[in-house]
């Protein structure tokens, strides 16, 4: 079961099962745009077989959701809420900023939140409240004043809790590709969104895809994914457990062990066997380690290009000197540094974002964080002095591409 992987068949299998669903997501697309709510009710039916009586949770329903869910729970969920606000708020940026560059010129950029945001929070094989605090408590430190949720049901009381403690009022039972389908397309009872953000299975990934002219999304969020770059000092048991802990997500999840240390390789492939036996999830375990596997590296220059050119949803560094790695690294959706950074503390509760491009898409996206919840308006105060500075140069440019209405909106300012 524990391989060798050839990196560029791994790359090609990430993409090529979101390429394998496309046909399927766009005749579900295709319903949800002509019947609407009907649509999510019959296929609410088909794949999650669920009769619904209302797609809108209603505020009792979310209320009545603490009493069954343990305190603990709570309180623990209340804390990973703060610590997650904590981070994004570092990331938030300035409302506006105004430099004067020269006498009468000031330049500046002013920073809006989006209106009306849908977050997916997945719930097919596992309940992910965590994901719902991902999703939404960034939006909520942009300051997006409408943030509604979609989840397939049954919605589990935990991920009500969890939306609740993040302060979103406006949740559905939907889930999969018809869930990102009513949102970016409207329907009777869930109003169209702005933008879609979150994770979720190949369905969702492609509907976000597919969909993506009629509402902005984040990126491709899929079935999860790590790398880990290690040598010789690594701890074969940890990486192991790094591994199965996102091998339990799905059968599609993948993982890769670069190593210099061939020896390395097969203790973690040891463990991985030896642990994914006992573990509770080993079925869906068993699966995504078909598509995981290890690659020897010559050494730890070839290790960090083979680590960018797989561009992973997480890359754990446990090497001598983690550090001298990660300055050198640059494709990854979030990177977990030495032996104590547990995938797992990222995905919680440390306070970064679980939400992070998979399928090599970390190449040319960064993961969820503020940002995404904001335009920004470049901003320019001139005045008259500032005006004579830069009039001829605009003056000259515009005569010379022909646009003589644009050089005379500046001359007629000057005269
Ligand atoms: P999900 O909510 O994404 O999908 C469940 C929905 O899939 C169902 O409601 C159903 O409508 C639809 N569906 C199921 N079978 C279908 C079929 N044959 N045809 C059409 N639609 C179908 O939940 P999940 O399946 O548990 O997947 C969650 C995913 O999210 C996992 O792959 C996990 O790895 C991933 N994840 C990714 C990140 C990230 O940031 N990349 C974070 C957390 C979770």
């Amino acid at each position: 079961m524990w391989k060798a992987l050839d990196i560029d068949t791994w790359i090609a299998g990430r993409r090529s099962s979101l390429d394998a669903v496309k046909g399927s997501v766009s005749g579900i697309i295709g319903r949800v745009r002509a019947e609407g709510d009907d649509a999510l009710i019959d296929l609410t039916r088909r794949f999650d077989g669920i009769d619904l009586t209302g797609i809108a949770v209603t505020d009792d329903e979310r209320e009545a959701a603490y009493e069954q869910v343990d305190t603990r729970l709570v309180e623990s969920l209340i804390e990973a809420e703060t610590r997650i606000t904590e981070f994004h708020e570092m990331q938030r940026p300035d409302d506006l900023w105004l430099r004067e560059i020269e006498p009468g010129i000031i330049l500046g950029q002013k920073v809006s939140p989006l209106r009306r945001i849908g977050a997916y929070v997945p719930g097919g094989r596992a309940a992910y409240p965590s994901t719902a605090l991902m999703c939404t408590v960034p939006a909520r430190v942009a300051g997006v004043p409408e943030i509604c949720c979609c989840t397939p049901p049954p919605v589990h009381p935990i991920t009500l809790v969890a939306l609740d403690i993040a302060g979103v009022e406006e949740i559905y039972r939907a889930g999969g590709a018809q869930a990102i389908a009513a949102m970016a397309l409207g329907t009777e009872t869930i109003p169209k969104v702005e933008k879609i953000v979150g994770p979720g299975n190949v369905y969702v990934t492609a509907a976000k895809m597919l969909l993506r002219e009629e509402a902005e999304i984040d990126f491709p969020a899929g079935p999860s994914e790590i790398a880990i770059v290690a040598d010789g000092t690594a701890n074969p048991e940890f990486i192991a457990a790094d591994i199965l802990a996102q091998a339990e997500h799905d059968p599609r999840a993948a993982c890769a062990l670069i190593t210099t240390d061939a020896a390395l390789a097969e203790a973690v492939g040891q463990a991985v066997e030896r642990m994914a036996a006992s573990a509770e999830r080993r079925e869906v375990i068993a699966q995504a380690l078909e598509n995981s596997g290890f690659v020897v590296a010559g050494d730890l220059d070839e290790a960090i290009e083979a680590a960018d050119i797989i561009a992973p949803e997480h890359l754990s560094i446990q090497v001598a000197d983690p550090l001298a790695v990660l300055s050198r690294v640059r494709h990854a959706g979030s990177i977990f540094v030495g032996p104590y950074a547990a995938v797992a503390c990222g995905d919680y509760a440390s306070g970064t974002n679980h939400v992070l491009p998979t399928a090599g898409y970390a190449r040319q996206y960064s993961g969820l964080d503020v940002r995404h919840f904001c335009t920004t308006s470049s901003v320019q105060i001139i005045s008259r002095e500032g005006l004579e500075a830069i009039g001829d140069t605009v003056e000259g440019i515009a005569d010379a591409e022909g646009l003589t209405a644009h050089a005379e909106s500046v001359r007629i300012r000057r005269r």
